[in-house]
């Protein structure tokens, strides 16, 4: 088992906490998180010998504290705000956290000789779909600032590539979803805005309705389709793009989806069904920036990364984002 370290920006976040449990306890990788724990939960962090340094990315000195301390030979790159309405409303905020404050990283790792970096991108930096499902060649138009926010940042690992040497694999999520399946770890955003926990929070009464955001979509039952990827998937996408980068990989981008989507309408069907309460919604205005739909074509993950889900149902997406919300902490950490 490898005992190299791994620095994981934003590893007490949803996605990141996933992945630094995999490299902790699957992958054998001794790791290194850095979050300033405004989103981020210490709880999310269970796994034995990681090391929690709270600072914010663009604190340029704990960086360096932390390159200088450890030897650091990949960066996973999660730290970042993920609200669009928000992005659209405050887009200073947006490109100092999502584009600037990286540039910490990339900075330090040059100096440091580290030449490895996996980023968390989004399939936001597509813009509006013009194929479904959507490859790596669709023109990235993103549509709003947290999308240009992550794009600028592709752009700038490729520059990085050119000029320095220093390698990425840029991994575009679609909809990441569903908690750890033992349980034990799982999603709490404050606010939450995302589909699958407000539906079943709807169906446990934790909250009112749930809004359907348009029925009157150009889909089979009216509303939005979306491709609802395991968070755990998710993560192994990390370990095989930090495989491939030290096995002397190149740097490229790819999609993280199941290629199959699941509408609004279908994904309340199945909570009702795995949760046997009715999901109480309301239908409302559609919101501003959603296509109608979002499916990704993985193929190259799978042929560059040997990666594929294996979680590819939406209901057993569901069901262990039902029995995070159904443990002991009823799907919220203490701290
Ligand atoms: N959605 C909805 N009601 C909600 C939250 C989401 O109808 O309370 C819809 C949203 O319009 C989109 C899909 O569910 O079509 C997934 O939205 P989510 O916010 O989970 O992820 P996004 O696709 O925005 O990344």
């Amino acid at each position: 088992m490898s005992k190299e370290t791994i620095l994981v920006s934003g590893g007490a976040g949803y996605i990141g906490s996933h992945t630094v449990r995999m490299l902790a306890e699957e992958a054998g990788y001794q790791v290194v998180v850095i979050d300033n724990l405004v989103f981020g939960h210490r709880d999310a962090l269970v796994s034995e010998g990681v090391v929690l340094v709270e600072a914010d990315i663009s604190d340029a000195n704990a960086v360096e504290e932390i390159f200088s301390t450890h030897n650091i030979s990949g960066v996973v790159h999660f730290a970042a705000f993920c609200f669009v309405g928000e992005s659209v409303t405050d887009p200073l905020k947006y490109y100092a956290n999502n584009t600037a404050a990286p540039l910490t990283l990339l900075r330090a790792m040059r100096e440091h000789g580290c030449d490895q970096f996996i980023l968390s991108s989004t399939c936001a930096t597509y813009g509006d779909p013009q194929e479904m499902p959507m490859t790596e060649r669709h023109a990235q138009q993103p549509i709003n600032p947290y999308g240009r926010s992550k794009l600028m940042l592709e752009q700038i690992l490729s520059d990085c590539d050119q000029a320095y040497g220093l390698r990425s694999v840029r991994l575009r999520y679609f909809n990441a979803s569903g908690c750890s399946r033992d349980g034990l770890i799982g999603e709490d955003h404050d606010p939450e805005t995302h589909l699958i926990p407000n539906v079943l929070r709807a169906a446990k009464g934790e909250i009112g309705p749930l809004t359907v955001f348009g029925s009157d979509y150009p889909t089979p039952d009216g509303t939005c389709i979306r491709d609802y990827v395991h968070v755990e998937d998710l993560a192994r996408a990390h370990v095989n793009a930090l495989n491939y980068l030290s096995e002397g990989g190149t740097s490229f981008s790819c999609n993280l989806g199941t290629g199959q989507g699941a509408s609004v309408r279908q994904v309340i069907d199945a909570a009702e069904s795995i949760t046997g309460k009715q999901v109480p919604i309301e239908y409302g205005e559609r919101r501003e920036g959603d296509p109608p739909e979002l499916v990704a074509d993985s193929s190259l993950a799978k042929q560059a990364l040997g990666w594929e889900p294996q979680i590819t149902d939406i209901r057993h997406i569901i069901e262990t984002a039902w029995a995070w919300m159904n443990g002991p902490g009823g799907g919220k950490y203490r701290e």
